[in-house]
């Protein structure tokens, strides 16, 4: 195995298993983390090149599982002595009284890559590369401000970052592996007398930099989009609200942020195994309308959230957690499979070496139904039709959820209405799902979304077709 965290550390993959199984032996489990970040960021600001964000942030952790409990000893660096260190603290910690549980790791991570593991920067040097990016940067302000008089200000940055991750687990795995990132984000202001509005596009997916540079047609597209948004916001009225509104959601990450929030979050093991969740105890029952199946899905083929083995070690799965309406699954990490005594699912995520793993979603999303989006707006004598939300927010516990629409339409007898300005669309998950009575043949996952969750951030994706809610099940908030 070649790693260039081990290299840097002096040591075979062989001497660091055997390092770190002596040093977890007696647990219940563990492991040592690792990661190696390389980051370069550059920002225009209406026109303005901001100064470039360069780091290299390396470091690692060490987690012994005694039961429930998991003390945990953090270094920065790969130098050898701290590495030691942790390993020798951590060895010190007297085995915890919980009963032993046999953990049943879900195998080996996958031979083969679900995006591909080629350098970021494919080894260029950093003034190389960020002459390349400010020549793009300048040419989206410049398509953008080209393509509508009104364009008042543009934002743009690209990110790019690439990761050497190495995990060796208590049991003797070593699993090691690269991940590159491209991220880019445009915010476009139009102005119109005394109106403004703005808008913005954004994804980050596993690409090298010259994939990003390629990729101009897509970028040029999302100002595109932009311009069209906030376009169409400048003749925005004011919502009614109300509970008797039929609601459509559009395809991706519109009603994929709502299937996120309202019920993704509702079916992580942790909360289950403190007897808190809002699906608690539900599995086998209804919780959803007929057609409506959900997936969990780390392996989904370049897409943000897939992993090639998660952060514990464990290879990601597809896991089906509502089945034609009915809980079927959780999603789990170590410590929520061993106290639910439910399959290991591979979603032990972390934002980083210095964080515990805990259960979190990858890839969500519910499978395409048969109806166009047509034949969904068609359908409805008076609702919304919302295209996008700006994130959205849920109580975990009671799974009351809120999202505020950005882009959202009025539906007035099966037609498109007025763009309307502030929407917000509340409802209850494990209630809510049960009355949507459409889902469109328009399946898209999203390119963007970070979850957040106990102050982890980590990329997510969601994804559906259009779907639609009968009345009665969402309450709508307006401005009006
Ligand atoms: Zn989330």
């Amino acid at each position: 195995m070649s790693s260039v965290i081990l290299n840097a550390l002096g040591h075979s993959a062989d001497e660091l298993s055997k390092m770190v199984q002596t040093s977890l032996q007696g647990g219940n489990g563990g492991e040592l983390f690792m990661t190696g970040t390389r980051h370069f960021s550059q920002t225009l600001s209406n026109g303005i090149l901001q100064q470039p964000s360069v780091a290299l942030i390396k470091g690692g952790s060490v987690r012994r599982i005694n039961g429930q409990e998991t003390p945990f000893v953090v270094f920065d660096g790969f130098a050898a002595h701290d590495l030691n260190n942790a390993l020798n603290l951590i060895s010190k910690v007297p085995q915890g009284k919980a009963p032993t549980v046999n953990l049943t790791a879900s195998g080996i991570a996958p031979k083969t890559s679900y995006y591909t593991q080629n350098d970021a920067f494919e080894g260029v040097e950093l003034d190389v590369l960020q002459a390349y990016v400010v020549d793009l940067l300048r040419e989206i302000d410049s398509y953008a401000r080209q393509q509508d008089t009104r364009v008042a200000n543009v934002d743009v940055q690209v990110a790019i970052a690439g990761q050497d991750k190495l995990i060796v687990r208590a049991d003797g795995r070593v699993l090691s592996e690269y991940r590159p990132k491209c991220q880019f984000v445009v915010n476009v202001v139009l102005i119109e007398g005394d109106k403004k509005e703005s808008s913005s596009e954004n994804f980050g997916l596993p690409f090298t930099y010259t994939e990003l540079l390629n990729a101009r047609d897509d970028l040029r597209a999302m100002v595109d989009r932009c311009i069209e948004k906030a376009s169409n916001n400048l003749t925005a009225i004011p919502a009614k609200g109300g509970d008797d509104f039929e609601v459509v959601f559009g395809p991706g990450f519109s009603g994929g942020v709502v299937l996120h929030e309202a019920v993704g979050h509702g079916f992580e093991g942790d909360f289950h195994s403190k007897d808190i969740a809002s699906f608690q105890g539900k599995i086998g029952e209804r919780v959803a309308a007929k057609g409506v199946t959900v997936y969990e899905d780390g392996t989904v083929a370049n897409a943000r959230g897939s992993y090639n083995f998660d952060d514990e070690g464990n290879a990601p799965e597809k896991t089906l957690l509502i089945d034609d309406g009915i809980m079927v699954g959780l999603i789990n990490d170590e410590l929520s499979a061993a106290a639910l005594n439910m399959p290991l699912t591979g979603n032990g995520r972390r934002e980083s070496y210095k964080h515990k793993p805990m259960p979190r979603m990858s890839n969500t999303y519910m499978e395409a139904g048969n109806a166009t989006l047509d034949e969904l707006i068609g359908s409805v004598k008076k609702g919304y039709y919302v295209m996008e939300l700006n994130g959205g927010q849920v109580d975990i516990v009671s799974s009351k959820f809120v999202q505020n629409g950005t882009v959202v339409r009025e539906i007035n007898n099966g037609q498109l209405g007025a763009y309307v300005k502030g929407v917000s669309v509340a409802g209850k998950g494990n209630e809510s799902y049960k009355h949507i009575i459409g889902v469109a043949n328009d399946f898209e996952i999203s390119k963007n979304g970070m979850c957040g969750k106990e102050g982890q951030s980590v990329p997510v994706t969601t994804g559906q077709g259009s779907m639609l809610f009968a009345k009665g099940a969402l309450k709508v908030g307006g401005s009006a």
